[in-house]
Formats: structure tokens, sequence, C-alpha cells
């Protein structure tokens, strides 16, 4: 259970991030849902969790903006006195291939995926080693892992994250503070769905179990790293992508 624990959900409006925030919810912690520009799905997705029985506030903020990520993090403490769960979740994609992304999207997505999460865990941490506890949890994907044509720019950053992980696992150890990524493979959410067909088709014969994953369960591994359930574990990268990357 999570009863009297805080977390933060990065990118909670839809898709994985709003299902580890339900999922977080559903155990006990108060929940803050953050956004970027989908202010009505994220306070959909707040309300549905309080009348679940939950506790949530849905909280707008561009990760990608370092000033406002100290902002959003200040402002969860002054509410809530503290933060046990950080969840990096907010992330993009803007494909093409190398030889003809602009700057701008290569810029745009790394700014998202990997300074995001540096941003959010640069100002977290200032009140994580004071409380000396948390659990970090941070989304990664297969396409950091074995790389992805057409996805240079999400690729390097999803790496950087992997990178980022175990830098900040090793640096905050010793105080108690746990960090770790899930690495999913195909999830059907949003990110996925404008796809071609045939991309779809071609991703599904390179999953040994057959099937894209659900929301939940990614969901589900990042709750147990949350959790005391994962208590011995810190600089890990869980894969959870029907076995594309084994
Ligand atoms: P999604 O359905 O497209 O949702 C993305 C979420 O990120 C939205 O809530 C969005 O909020 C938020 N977001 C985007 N830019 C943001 C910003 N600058 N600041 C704050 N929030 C921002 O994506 P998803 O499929 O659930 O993916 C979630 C995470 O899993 C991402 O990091 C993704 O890279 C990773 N992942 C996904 C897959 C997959 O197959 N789907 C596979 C591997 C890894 P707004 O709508 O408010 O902008």
């Amino acid at each position: 259970m999570l009863t009297d624990k805080v977390a933060l959900v990065t990118g909670a409006s839809r898709g994985i991030g709003c299902a580890i925030a339900r999922k977080l919810a559903e155990q006990g912690a108060f929940v803050y849902l953050n956004y970027n520009g989908s202010a009505q799905k994220a306070q959909e997705a707040a309300a549905q969790i309080v009348q679940a029985g939950g506790r949530a506030e849905a909280v707008q903020c561009n990760v990608a903006d370092f000033e406002a990520c100290k902002k959003m993090i200040e402002s969860v403490i002054e509410k809530s006195g503290r933060l046990d769960i950080l969840v990096n979740n907010a992330g993009i994609t803007k494909d093409g291939l190398l030889m003809k992304m602009s700057e701008e999207d290569y810029d745009r997505v790394l700014d998202t995926n990997l300074k995001g999460t540096f941003n959010t865990i640069r100002h977290a941490s200032r009140y994580l080693l004071k409380q000396r506890s948390g659990s970090i949890i941070n989304l990664t994907s297969v396409s950091g892992i074995l790389g992805n044509a057409g996805q240079a720019n999400y690729s390097a950053s999803k790496a950087g994250v992997i990178g980022l992980t175990k830098s900040t696992a090793r640096e905050l150890a010793s105080r108690g503070i746990r960090v770790n990524a899930v690495a999913p493979g195909y999830v059907e959410t949003d990110m996925t769905d404008g796809l071609s067909e045939q991309v779809k088709k071609q991703m599904l014969q390179q999953i040994p179990l057959g099937r894209a994953a659900s929301p939940d369960e990614i969901a589900d591994v990042a709750l147990f790293l949350a959790s005391d359930h994962s208590s011995y574990m810190t600089g890990q990268i869980l894969s959870v992508d029907g076995g594309m990357a084994m």
C-alpha cells in the first residue's frame, strides 16, 4: 500500500502516465497529474480518481522548462509537505529519417524527453535528499536500447534517460533514494495510434508475445518500482516489451 505517499506523474493526462497515476492512487497515494496542453483530459483523469475514492490533482507544467519544473515541484511540496514518488513519463515523438530531420524536431524531442526528466529530478532531489527516501521512475523505451530507424532523436533521448537513471541512482542511493526506469516496447496509446498499419504490422512481427501492451501492463511495473516490493532495486532498466529486446 502507498498510504500517506505523495506522487507526481508527468504526462498523466492520457496514455501510460494516466494509467500509472490511477494505479498509484488505487494504492492510496495522493497523486499530482502533470500535463502540458491537455488540461481537460488531465482534470477529467484526476476527477475520475477522486470519484473512485482516491486523492488527485491536475498540475500544468511544460517539463522542458527548467524554471516551470522548479515551480511545480515547489508547489507540490508547499501543498503536501513531501514527495515520495516521481514518475518521469512525459514524452513526445517527432519521427523522421536522420537525413531529413530538422534541428527543431531533434531539439524538441530531446528537450521534452531527456531534459524534462533531468529538470524534475534536479528540483525534486533537494527535497528527497532531506527526506532520505523516495522512488524515481523514468520512462525510457526499447528504442533507447536497440535504436530504431526513423527515431534518431527519440532513441537518443531514451538512451540518455538510461544514462541519467543510472548516474542519478548512484548519486542518490546513499540517502535511500532509488532511481529505476521502465522500457516499454509497443504500447497502444495516442503516441502509437498515428502509425501506419504497415509499421504496426512490422512492429508486431518483432514482438515474441505477438501483441502490443496495454498502458496498464506498463503501469503495473511502474507501481512495483514505486512500492517497497522493489526496496532493494536501484539503477535498473526493466524492459516491458513482450520480449522485443531480449
Ligand atoms: P501519449 O499517449 O502521447 O501521452 C504523452 C503524455 O505526455 C501526455 O499526457 C502529454 O500531455 C505529456 N507531455 C508531452 N509533452 C509534455 C511536456 N512538454 N510537458 C508535460 N507533459 C508533456 O504517450 P504514451 O504512449 O503514454 O507515452 C508515455 C511515455 O512512455 C513516454 O515517455 C514515451 O516515450 C514512453 N513510451 C511509450 C511507448 C508506446 O508505445 N506508447 C513505448 C515506449 C516508451 P499533454 O497532452 O498535456 O501535452
